[in-house]
């Protein structure tokens, strides 16, 4: 099977930090759900790494983290560089592909490690960060998230504004429900839930209502699918992810704002038949086995999440 894959979420670069955060583990190979030997099943593949920050894991400062994340990443990126390359811009991401090299993204969850400052947005910009989001499980200077409740602080607005202005899509996967709503409300441009899935098929507060995922369809945006397994339903397979995509089609026949998010080495609970990056191709062979066409499935896995990067710079550009 040729497949492209374009994935808004994983935690790979935590997971390489190992247990103590402090290691260096390899992104060629290793034990977790993303490495590059098995991602070389796919044809073509674009991957965000975010960089994780919280106060809510205590041991070590956030800034700290975020740096040993930010490092790590980094480094492993050089190190493959004949295998993935860094991409800045859409074109590169689609240059990459041409020339049979990987993509690597990276963007932020928890905004923790940058003290919730929107001043230092554009210092991340300039080195390749191009989604943030405004918190994770946490209420912080900026927001509410789905755990606590509470919407969008004046500094959250002026964090959404900065990273609008600049380019860098905004995501709402951790935000309480009155912050997405705010959200929405101030958007300037394409709004995204890097990683959630439809809470229309599995009650959960991580996940989008269909009034949440319709909201984001209007700003231009997408929803990425996720395989967390609390996040999916009971006793989750493949088919349940597909479950979760076909809703989101049900709401968005276009198809144009369904992408993939997976949280790959963000969660414990993968569902029966996906066991990392390399499973991608399982979903695309159940999804067509149920009927959706190549065409839309194209989009979903590769085409809508260049070209929502594509509406943000666009929107930076006017
Ligand atoms: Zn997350």
């Amino acid at each position: 099977m040729n497949l492209s894959v374009f994935d808004f979420h994983c935690d790979t670069a935590l997971a390489l930090l190992g247990e103590d955060r402090n290691q260096a583990g390899s992104l060629k190979k290793n034990k977790y759900h993303i490495d590059l030997e098995r991602a070389s099943v796919l044809d073509g593949y674009a991957q965000c790494f975010a960089c994780f920050t919280t106060p809510l894991e205590a041991e070590i400062p956030p800034v700290v983290l975020f740096e040993r994340e930010l490092a790590s990443i980094q480094r492993e990126i050089a190190k493959n560089s004949s295998r993935m390359a860094l991409a800045y811009t859409p074109d590169q991401i689609r240059e990459n592909r041409e020339k049979g090299k990987f993509s690597a993204i990276l963007t932020l969850e928890g905004t923790a490690g940058i003290g919730y400052d929107p001043a230092l947005l554009e210092d991340l910009w300039n080195i390749g960060f191009r989604i943030t989001s405004l918190g994770w499980n946490e209420q912080n200077p900026l927001t509410g998230s789905h755990l606590t409740g509470g919407g969008l602080t004046d500094r959250g607005r002026e964090f959404v504004r900065e990273a609008q202005r600049l380019g860098m899509l905004v995501d709402v996967s951790h935000i309480s429900d009155e912050g997405f709503w705010d959200m929405i409300d101030i958007a300037q441009g394409p709004v995204i839930a890097t990683h959630s899935n439809s809470r229309q098929v599995w009650n959960h507060s991580r996940n989008l209502t269909d009034d949440m995922f319709r909201a984001i369809v209007r700003t231009g945006g997408v929803a990425g699918c996720n395989v967390c397994g609390e996040f999916l339903g009971e006793a989750p397979t493949v088919d349940t992810l597909c479950d979760h995509i076909f809703h989101y089609l049900e709401l968005d026949p276009t198809g144009k704002h369904i992408a993939l998010g997976g949280d790959l080495d963000g969660v414990e609970h993968l569902p029966q038949g996906f066991t990392g990056v390399e499973s991608w191709t399982a979903v695309a062979r159940r999804l067509q086995e149920r009927g959706l066409d190549e065409q839309t499935s194209m989009d979903i896995f590769w085409n809508n999440a260049i070209g929502v990067m594509e509406l943000a710079v666009y929107n930076h550009a006017k």
